[in-house]
């Protein structure tokens, strides 16, 4: 199929040739007649599948089709995303796909000036991206209209649901006209996901692209079974040896990711953290950097996990497994985008053994493991160690034995005891 078989206007199909599309992805073939025909869609699109496109397109060609409102432009188009990075490159992507229409779209998220955003939102826009914070609040301010939303797009809706932003949905969801298209994009599907589609589609079209819960095919994936304390060693020697270039490397928490960087330029490699308490400054710096190649690794926890969009990102490498195996899927969905190749290492402690269980699980299928890491070997339990319970307190005797006190307590006690007897 071509771009030219999906109706959509000259302007739009010339900012798609400008980019070098050459065909529609299955989730823009299937999604975008849909979208045109007024219905509702539940797109299960895995991420790298060109889904921003599967919506931002149909949505540009509707408003174009429609007569140009009078200034200050109502907000017709709403989308929503779970991360300020996603927020903006949505933008960017509504921006490029409509450079040749009279429609304009604007960004808002949390982190940078609220006074400039509401200056802008005065001006009116058509279509507004935002992270559900930031819009609450301006709504709340009543800086922001968006009663008069045709379109509403939930993008990642299950990152959203997994970063608590349920309630928010809800009231930004009260706000909006009964009169609307909705589409909901999601990468995996929970059961939250499929009650939270039940309540805000009417009767979706099914748009599933993927199989539920997989992962590019393209991406070769692997399973380094290590000891914590050699993981940077590992880590920069495959960065060193393999003469990467680009990495995108996953740890659990803020802080390991800052110690995780100074470590790597120790090891003479470039190197920025990417996490929430960066500033949102020092947050596009390092992303900046990472996309023009000017470091060599970015090391994020899982806000990068969804929505970074990188061309030919070779390789990403999970520090740490994530303790939801879902992120798996997303974090690993950063490399091999749109067709690319790519190529995803794991790093696994045995006590990260049960998290890559559930992965396995949730992939039904095992991932290979390297037998020789260079270090030496360990076992993964793929179950979880089963909790040991605490004793109750019944009045049957209990047949453990206790443990026996070390010497050096007995000595202790003995000295209490005497110290007790001793008559002042
Ligand atoms: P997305 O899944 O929307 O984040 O898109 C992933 C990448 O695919 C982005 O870099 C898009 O620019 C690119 N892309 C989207 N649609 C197409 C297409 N039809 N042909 C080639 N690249 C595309």
């Amino acid at each position: 199929m071509s771009f030219d078989q999906l109706n959509l206007s000259p302007p739009l199909l010339q900012a798609i040739n400008e980019l070098g599309y050459t065909q529609p992805t299955p989730v823009q073939e299937q999604a975008i007649p849909v979208v045109l025909a007024g219905k509702d869609i539940l797109a299960g699109a895995q991420t790298g599948t060109g889904k921003t496109a599967g919506f931002a397109l149909p949505i540009l060609e509707l408003l174009y089709r429609q007569p140009l409102p009078k200034k200050p432009r109502p907000i017709r188009a709403l989308i929503l995303t779970p991360t300020r990075e996603l927020a903006s490159q949505v933008h960017e992507s509504f921006t490029l796909y409509g450079k040749h229409l009279p429609i304009f779209a604007d960004v808002i998220f949390g982190g940078v000036s609220i006074n400039m955003q509401i200056k802008r939102l005065h001006r009116g826009t058509d279509i507004l991206v935002a992270t559900p914070g930031r819009l609450l609040d301006l709504m709340q301010q009543k800086k922001v209209d968006i009663s008069q939303v045709q379109y509403f797009v939930l993008d990642e809706a299950d990152r959203m649901l997994d970063m608590g932003f349920i309630r928010d949905i809800r009231k930004v969801i009260a706000a909006l006209s009964k009169q609307r298209q909705n589409l909901l994009f999601s990468a995996t599907y929970s059961q939250e996901i499929k009650t939270l589609s039940a309540q805000i589609l009417n009767n979706p079209v099914d748009v599933a692209v993927a199989k539920q819960n997989s992962t590019a095919d393209k991406i070769t994936q692997s399973i380094y079974p290590i000891k914590q304390e050699n993981k940077r060693e590992l880590l920069s020697w495959l960065i060193g040896n393999g003469n990467w270039q680009q990495v995108l490397v996953f740890v659990r928490t803020k802080h390991g990711a800052d110690r995780l960087c100074k470590q790597l330029m120790k090891d003479g490699i470039r190197c920025a953290a990417l996490h929430g308490n960066k500033s949102q400054n020092a947050r596009n710096r390092a992303l900046r950097d990472f996309k023009d190649n000017s470091i060599t690794a970015l090391v994020a926890t899982d806000i990068a996990a969804r929505g970074l969009d990188i061309d030919q990102l070779p390789h990403v490498v999970n520090f740490d497994l994530p303790q939801v195996a879902e992120d798996y899927v997303h974090r690993i969905g950063r490399t091999g985008r749109a067709g690319a190749e790519g190529e995803a290492i794991s790093l696994v402690t045995p006590e990260e053994g049960h998290l890559l269980g559930a992965i396995e699980n949730l992939l039904k299928k095992q991932l290979p493991r390297v037998a020789d890491t260079g270090y030496e070997a360990v076992e993964l339990h793929l179950k979880k160690p089963p909790k040991v319970k605490p004793s109750t307190h019944n009045n049957k005797p209990s047949n453990k034995r206790r443990r026996p006190r070390s010497n050096k307590q007995n000595v202790k006690t003995a000295n209490r005891q005497i110290q007790k007897r001793t008559p002042k």
